[in-house]
């Protein structure tokens, strides 16, 4: 049998040495094609086009029933058509699918590396341990989740070593658009990783249990695993949590009896949010859980010394002595990459063995939790969600197709409506979606379209918040501006199941501006020499019926930069890849062209994408990383986008970036939030509602409310000039003359939260969330949330693309209210 250090030249977990993906491969490859007991498919591309890789293993006589056994986890998942009694038959008869995976994030180096050396034990040790686990589990592993990413970290590592930056992280995304987003893409599915992956999960294997290994810092506990911190998600079944904290418990007895102290669980991860690779499949009935090994500088050792250690848990007792969360704290010392292999080794192999002891109780509970959810939407409250048909019923119908087929992707049962019909009192058209809640994905479809009510967490009594593991609040609908009405009792309609969502193409919304499909159709048009002109309302293209050459304010093709920084903004992956899902050209400018000036003549419109304004004019300090990585655009860069907007380019500063221009371009516009304690106002993730003012010409397109993704967000004071200033033009006052405002978060304090947690909402009500500002012949438009967070907010990708589409039009800088100073 091939061992790993034979093919792939070192064992892994040696000392500075990483294994790339075509490494991995050649390993597993070698050993399915040695070992009877591994099978190896190929299961679609990454973003770059490499080859991602699935193994299937467990006894020979396992894998040859293996169309039984996938048969028997796909009725269990089901649910419907069994009873009970044939569940538990089918439980007794079937074995556990146990998913593991590894590498999803790439400078989380270690699991990606221990794969090949855990299939290689799995497929070949003949210890009665491992004999027990291969014939009641079939283990389903994916060792690479982000090939492309494993590649740019492992030539980055090697590139450097030996110099003075060995074990630095890269300074781009290690996923195309994503980076480490790439674990916050797993409703929404922008990525083909995520696709390709999901897929997997829900229409080819049905795990029961599934195991997504990660990586924390260096001072982490040694390895952090279930169970879970609070709050507990309400849409995910009971047994989904009883089962996680089954296996974190059980994870940490075996690394305690194999003498690997230093295991912490109960803290910091809740089960709460929707959209990580250990999160969404919670919401599908499967027992998903993470773990976190503490991280060296990747493959190069490093030394913790005690002190350098954290005192205290986030409970506030001592973390330096046993405590309920960790009963054996690491002292300090070194801590290697083997260390961190060896970790992962044996929380995998606890996996495999709680997969092995408990395999009846998984496949049962699977069918239970299906059986329950059905039971659940019978009964109703809600029955179903209707998204209504229609560009009556929709503004952007386009979109609310999108979201039907976001639901169908992750394995949402949606119907189409063949004729009109009634529910809850409503009238809706034919071709409407039904989304019927009486089905086993039930939590998920759910925890999807309504909104969130996160606890109100703190550390005592109006003590600082208890932070949320990642977003509170995500309601699709909000995010995407589709209306998707909850019904809450049963109705009746002609309905057909839909396999996939095909949107059928219709003029009424082609060139329609509330859709954002008109955009990329308007870019088509461009690029293919058409010539395309501009109302608020419309595209109108030299095609359209009755235009005759007539046409309103020409559009060019648009000339858009989009600033890159070293210290890879995740912000900008996502704004680049929005912008090429709707056709939209842009180039992508670093610190040595925007330093270089002139930038006017290039371009109409510059996006800066959320990210630290320090990051942006320092980027990384000289000696942390090479020369040509480090740092920023400099006073140089700031100088000339500021002479960009002045000579009649559009800057757009997003989020964070938007204090760049409120810091250095003496613009009458205050961060209100700058300085503000999180005692006072916080909001990690959520949605608010904002009130946009549709009279301006960048509003064009958008409803009068609209929700704002808002995550460590903005709010701007109006008539301060440099920082500090009054309330003026905060609540209804004065707008100084030059400033816009495009977007205010709404009057009332208790009317803000559309989904999700804020505390102190008085701080932002009725404050602007957009601005825009006049800067000589040009302008820049400032927004306090991130419009293309993640590639998700549908609803506010028109502030993107609607400076984009007036500085690209005739007349651009004179076209809307007075400007200049
Ligand atoms: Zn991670």
């Amino acid at each position: 049998m091939p061992t790993p250090e034979r093919i792939i030249g070192f064992a892994p977990g040696t000392e500075r040495k990483l294994a790339d993906f075509a490494q991995v491969t050649a390993y597993f490859k070698a050993l399915a094609a040695a070992s009877p007991r591994v099978r190896l498919y190929t299961i679609g591309k990454s973003t770059e086009g490499r080859d991602m890789i699935l193994a299937a293993i467990s006894s020979e006589a396992n894998l040859q029933r293996l169309a039984r056994f996938k048969d028997i986890a796909r009725q269990l998942a089901d649910s419907r058509g069994l009873t009970d009694a044939q569940a538990h038959q089918l439980a007794h008869e079937g074995k556990a699918i146990v998913w593991i995976d590894f590498g999803l994030h790439a400078t989380e180096v270690a699991p990606a590396q221990v794969a090949s050396e855990v299939a290689y034990q799995v497929a070949t040790s003949e210890s009665d341990e491992m004999r027990r686990i291969r014939d009641n589990v079939i283990f389903v592993t994916v060792p690479v989740m982000n090939p492309d990413g494993l590649d740019i970290v492992s030539h980055w590592y090697r590139s450097q070593l030996g110099t003075p930056y060995e074990g630095t992280t890269p300074p781009f995304l290690y996923q195309k658009y994503a980076g480490h987003d790439n674990n916050r893409d797993w409703y929404m599915q922008n990525l083909v990783e995520t696709r390709v992956i999901t897929r997997q999960l829900y229409h080819e294997w049905y795990p029961q249990v599934l195991y997504n290994q990660h990586q924390s810092g260096q001072t982490s506990p040694r390895i952090w695993t279930p169970p879970m911190d609070d709050p507990v998600n309400p849409n995910m079944h009971p047994l989904i949590n009883r089962g996680i904290t089954l296996l974190g418990v059980g994870i940490q007895e075996r690394l305690e009896q194999e003498g690997k102290i230093g295991a912490e669980g109960f803290s910091q991860y809740s089960n709460w949010w929707n959209g990580g690779m250990r999160s969404t499949p919670c919401f599908h009935n499967i027992v998903s859980i993470l773990t976190e090994t503490a991280t060296s500088r990747l493959a190069t050792p490093v030394t913790i010394a005690p002190a350098q250690l954290p005192r205290t848990l986030a409970s506030g007792e001592s973390a330096r002595e046993p405590s309920t969360w960790n009963a054996s704290p690491w002292p300090g010392g070194t801590w290697t990459l083997k260390d961190q292999t060896d970790y992962i080794f044996s929380a995998t192999m606890a996996a495999l063995r709680l997969g092995a002891d408990y395999r009846e109780d998984w496949l049962y509970n699977r069918y239970q939790m299906a059986r329950d959810q059905v039971a659940a939407g019978k009964k109703g409250d809600p029955y179903a969600y209707v998204i209504p048909a229609g560009t009556d019923a929709q503004r952007d119908w386009p979109t609310a197709v999108k979201l039907a087929e976001i639901l169908r992707m992750g394995d949402v049962e949606v119907a189409r409506a063949k004729t009109g019909f009634s529910a809850g009192g409503t009238q809706y058209a034919a071709d409407s979606f039904v989304v019927l809640m009486a089905q086993p994905n039930r939590g998920y479809a759910k925890d999807l379209l309504e909104p969130q009510h996160h606890p109100n967490r703190t550390n005592g009594p109006g003590g600082p918040p208890k932070r949320p593991y990642d977003m509170a609040g995500w309601t699709l609908p909000y995010q995407m501006n589709v209306r998707a009405d909850a019904i809450k009792t049963p109705f009746a309609a002609d309905l057909e199941a839909i396999a996939d969502v095909q949107l059928t193409p219709d003029p009424a919304y082609e060139h329609d501006r509330r859709t954002n499909l008109s955009v990329k159709l308007a870019m088509d048009s461009l690029k293919r020499g058409a010539k395309v002109g501009l109302t608020p309302l419309q595209f109108i293209t030299d095609t359209s019926p009755g235009i005759a050459g007539q046409l309103p304010r020409a559009l060019h093709v648009p000339r858009v930069a989009v600033y890159k920084s070293y210290l890879a903004s995740m912000d900008e992956g996502w704004i680049r890849y929005v912008l090429e899902e709707f056709h939209v050209p842009y180039t992508s400018v670093e610190n040595k062209d925007v330093r270089a000036g002139n930038l006017r003549t290039r371009f109409d419109t510059i996006v800066l994408p959320s990210q630290d304004v320090d990051a942006i004019v320092n980027g990384h300090p000289a000696g942390t990383m090479p020369p040509e990585y480090v740092g920023g655009i400099g006073f140089d860069g700031v100088a000339a986008l500021r002479t960009f907007a002045e000579e009649g380019g559009t800057l757009v500063a997003i989020d964070a970036a938007s204090t760049l221009p409120i810091k250095y371009f003496n613009i009458p516009v205050r961060d209100a939030l700058d300085g503000v304690r999180n005692t006072e106002f916080y909001c990690p993730g959520s949605l608010l509602r904002m009130k946009i003012d549709t009279r301006q010409p960048l509003m064009a397109g958008m409803p009068a409310e609209q929700a704002a993704f808002f995550v460590n967000g903005r709010a701007f004071d109006l008539g301060a000039r440099g920082g500090r200033g009054g309330e003026a033009g905060g609540e209804g006052g004065r707008v100084p003359e030059g400033v816009r405002v495009l977007a205010r978060y709404a009057d009332r304090p208790d009317d803000v939260l559309m989904s999700g947690w804020i505390n102190g909402a008085n701080r932002i009500a009725g404050k602007a969330a957009a601005v825009d500002v006049s800067m000589g012949l040009g302008h820049v438009v400032l927004t306090g949330f991130g419009v293309a967070f993640r590639g998700q907010p549908h609803g506010t990708f028109k502030f993107l693309f609607n400076p984009i589409l007036e500085s690209a039009a005739e007349g651009a800088a004179t076209s809307s209210s007075p400007r200049g100073r």
